[in-house]
């Protein structure tokens, strides 16, 4: 059960998109079934979609604390979620990817288990209740992908953590940089791009930027705050063609203003041998090796960031290759979501 935010291949769906992606693909490769229920217009090749029509839903993290619970007219949650009730007995388990209220409100109602796999951390006080109820009410059904996000939520160790992981096979690594940071995301607030650009600016290196754009407004203020350059837009680009030219990157540039749930981009980075600079606030703290894989610098402070910069021919690139094929491949990653999905089955009889 995909994100209702967006169409699969939009990159409206963030770092989602690829997490799914690669948990279905490593199932099937562990001789699972797999069916994909996404919005219409989702493209995954290779693998099989229902495409349900209807509206999209707004992005939980654009909403206030105490935002309401809404949907809209024609809801796309609404209807994949009707799909699901009625053929629920063809599988063994329903995995929702959805931030939302509905499909954790609708579990009990269900007769096949739900694993919810919460990607986001806490964001809204609607939220954050059901999340709980569900918690109460089927222990061990909720995972995460880094124990900072589920410190969010109240108790948070009662959810389970399954990281991310990749196809490793995709990143090729690139041991020879060019005098170029990058910047990898949604162009969005939560993102602090900001800073980023800021800190090349003053290390004085050019700092490239792949991305969905959900909210060009925004972008156009972040380039009216810095004329004069230094920093340039190279588009939403797939796997393949990111790779290439992320791993062409001195460094890889993350700041985060919100608790980073994961950060695929972090994982992404390393596997091509490119170090990363980060936050250390949610996901990245607990990926980046500080002074190994990259350097953690304390939040919101760009002249960390700055020295941090200065400081990336010490990180060795082959030495983050190792730590992504340690931690984040598709191995890995299938060991635990199969023990994660295999305990839910077993719990519920
Ligand atoms: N991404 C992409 N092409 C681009 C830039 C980004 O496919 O040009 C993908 C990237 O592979 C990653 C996602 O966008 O999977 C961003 O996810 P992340 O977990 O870093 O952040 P989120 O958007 O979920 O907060």
């Amino acid at each position: 059960m995909s994100t209702p935010v967006g169409a699969l291949g939009s990159g409206l769906g963030g770092g989602v998109e690829l997490t799914l992606k690669n948990i279905a693909q490593e199932l099937i490769q562990r001789g699972h079934t797999v069916q994909i229920v996404a919005p219409e217009r989702s493209v995954m090749p290779e693998l099989s979609i229902i495409p349900i029509p209807g509206t999209v839903q707004t992005t939980a993290q654009t909403q206030g604390r105490d935002a309401p619970i809404t949907l809209p007219n024609q809801s796309v949650l609404g209807n994949m979620w009707d799909h699901a009730r009625r053929y629920q007995q063809d599988y063994d388990v329903l995995i929702n990817f959805a931030y939302d209220w509905l499909p954790f409100y609708l579990t009990p109602f269900f007769t096949r288990p739900i694993a919810h796999l919460v990607s986001m951390g806490s964001l809204t006080d609607a939220m954050d209740s059901m999340i709980e109820q569900t918690l109460v009410r089927f222990p061990g059904t909720l995972a995460v992908h880094s124990r900072a996000q589920a410190e969010t939520f109240s108790g948070g160790d009662r959810f389970r953590c399954v990281k991310n992981g990749l196809d490793l096979s995709l990143y090729q690594f690139c041991p020879e940089p060019e005098n170029v940071l990058g910047w990898v995301g949604r162009i969005a607030p939560e993102k602090g791009i900001e800073d980023a650009i800021g800190a090349a600016r003053r290390a004085g290196r050019l700092l490239k930027i792949w991305g969905a754009m959900p909210d060009p407004d925004y972008w156009q203020q972040v380039c009216d705050r810095y004329p004069g350059g230094g920093f340039c837009y190279e588009g939403f680009l797939d796997t393949q063609a990111l790779q290439a030219e992320l791993g062409k990157c001195q460094g890889l540039i993350m700041t985060p203003k919100w608790v980073e749930a994961f950060g695929n981009v972090a994982i992404e980075a390393l596997a091509c041998g490119v170090p990363v600079i980060a936050y250390e606030r949610g996901g990245p703290s607990e990926i980046v090796q500080d002074g190994k894989t990259g350097w953690l610098v304390e939040p919101d402070r760009v002249d960390g960031l700055v020295a941090a910069i200065h400081q990336l021919d010490l990180i060795d690139r082959y030495t983050c290759r190792q730590q992504a094929e340690a931690e984040y491949s598709m191995q890995a990653m299938g060991d635990r979501m199969e023990a994660w999905l295999a305990e839910i089955l077993m719990k519920h009889g």
